[in-house]
C-alpha cells in the first residue's frame, strides 16, 4: 500500500504518517519523488485500517498495489532504479553495461587473459564463477575461495568490476566480501533463505531468472531482496527451458519489455546461457540491446575448446570485440551508449 502525500505536504505531516504506520505494526518507507512524496507501507497482511491513514494531514490518496510483488513494482515506484557501482558505473540509466568473462575461473593465467581481453574490447565488468552450480557432481565445481582471490587480482590489474555467483550462505559471505555484484544463479532463484541473506549482504545483487520461472516468480524473488532492505537489484533474462533442443534454452526477449513495464528494476540479458551456442550469441546480444536490456552478460574464454565449463557457448576474444562493436551501434540507435570501463586505478 502506498500513501501518496499532497504536493506541499510538510516534513512533519510525512513523519506523522510514518509514525502511524509503525504504530500499526508495519514498516514505513518514505520515498521522496520529483512530484510528490509517497510513503510505502511494507508487510500489509490485509488487515491495515486505511481510514486511519486517509484522515491524516497532507495525505492525498491511498494506492493499493495490485501485483503480488510490491516494492519491485512500478506501481510502488515509477522512476526506473539506477544501481550505482564503485567508480560511478551505473546500471539502469542511459548506459548499457557489458559484463563479460569466462563461465568459470580456472587459473590465474586464464582469468587474467580473459580480463585483459574483455577490458581491451570495452567491457566494464568481469564475470567468472568461483562457486559453480553444475548439473553433474562429476563436473568441475569451481575454484572456490581461490577463484575469488583471482577475480580480485584481475580487478586490481584491469579496473574491471567483478560479478560472481554465490551458491549458498557460506559462499555468500566470501562473495560479498570480494565481489562488486553478487550473482544469484538461475538454479537458486527460488532459494528463499539465500535471497534473504543476499538482501542483507550490503552489495548489489544480480538475480537470474530461474530455468522454468515465470516473470511473476522472478519479480517475487526480487521482492525478497528488497524486503530485506537491498534496493540495488539487477534482474537477468538468461533463457527458460523449452521443448526445442535446437538451442540450450528459449531466450525470452519479451521478458525484457515486460519487466520494464511491470518493474522499476533494471534488467540485463545473458545470450550465452540463453542460446548455448557460440554462433548465436552475437545476434541475440544485438537483439537484447535493441529490446531495451540495460546490459548484457556474455561468456568469453581465451581458449573456448579448453574451457572447463560452457566452452560451446563461450566467444573467442575476437568475436567479443566484434560483439562490442555491433552492440555500440545498436545502443546509439536507441539513444543509449555502452558504458566505458573504469580506469584501472578505480577498481583497485
Ligand atoms: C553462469 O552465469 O555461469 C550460470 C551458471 O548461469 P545460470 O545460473 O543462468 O545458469
Ligand atoms: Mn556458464
Amino acid at each position: 500500500m502506498l500513501i501518496v502525500m499532497q504536493h506541499g505536504a510538510t516534513a512533519e505531516q510525512i513523519q506523522r504518517v510514518v509514525e502511524v504506520i509503525k504504530g500499526m505494526g508495519y514498516q514505513a518507507r518514505p520515498m521522496p519523488g520529483a512530484q510528490r512524496t509517497a510513503v510505502g507501507l511494507v508487510g500489509n497482511d490485509g488487515r491495515v485500517d486505511e481510514s486511519r491513514l486517509a484522515g491524516l494531514g497532507g495525505v492525498k490518496e491511498i494506492i493499493h498495489v495490485t501485483q503480488p510483488y510490491k516494492q519491485v513494482s512500478r506501481e510502488w515506484k515509477q522512476e526506473s532504479t539506477v544501481v550505482r557501482l564503485p567508480g560511478g558505473l551505473t546500471i539502469g540509466g542511459e548506459e548499457v553495461v557489458v559484463m563479460a568473462g569466462p563461465c568459470s575461473v580456472e587459473s590465474e593465467e586464464q582469468i587474467l587473459a580473459a580480463a585483459r581481453a574483455v577490458r581491451e574490447a570495452g567491457a566494464a565488468i568481469l564475470r567468472g564463477g568461483a562457486f559453480k552450480p553444475r548439473s553433474s557432481p562429476y563436473s568441475f565445481q569451481g575454484m572456490g575461495l581461490e577463484g575469488l582471490r583471482l577475480l580480485a587480482r584481475a580487478r586490481e590489474e584491469t579496473g574491471l568490476l567483478i560479478v560472481t555467483e554465490a551458491m549458498d550462505p557460506e559462499s555468500l559471505d566470501f562473495v560479498a566480501e570480494h565481489a562488486d555484484i553478487i550473482q544469484i544463479g538461475a538454479r537458486n532463484m527460488q532459494n528463499f533463505p539465500l535471497l534473504k541473506l543476499a538482501g542483507r549482504a550490503g552489495k548489489p545483487v544480480l538475480l537470474k531468472r530461474g530455468i522454468a520461472a515465470t516473470i511473476t516468480e522472478l519479480l517475487l524473488s526480487a521482492e525478497y531482496l528488497l524486503s530485506e532492505g537491498n534496493h540495488d537489484v539487477i534482474l537477468c533474462e538468461r533463457g527458460i527451458r523449452g521443448f526445442d533442443p535446437s538451442t540450450r534454452n528459449v531466450f525470452d526477449l519479451t521478458a525484457i519489455a515486460v519487466v520494464h513495464e511491470l518493474s522499476h528494476l533494471p534488467i540485463i540479458a545473458d545470450p550465452s546461457h540463453g542460446t548455448g551456442r557460440r554462433d548465436k550469441v552475437i545476434p541475440m546480444a544485438r537483439a537484447a540491446v535493441a529490446a531495451g536490456a540495460d546490459g548484457i552478460m556474455v561468456e568469453v574464454h581465451p581458449n573456448p575448446p579448453e574451457a572447463l565449463s560452457d566452452g560451446a557457448q563461450s566467444l573467442y576474444p575476437e568475436q567479443f570485440t566484434e560483439l562490442m562493436r555491433e552492440t555500440r551501434v545498436i545502443a546509439e540507435a536507441i539513444h543509449r551508449r555502452v558504458s566505458e570501463p573504469l580506469p584501472a586505478s578505480i577498481g583497485a
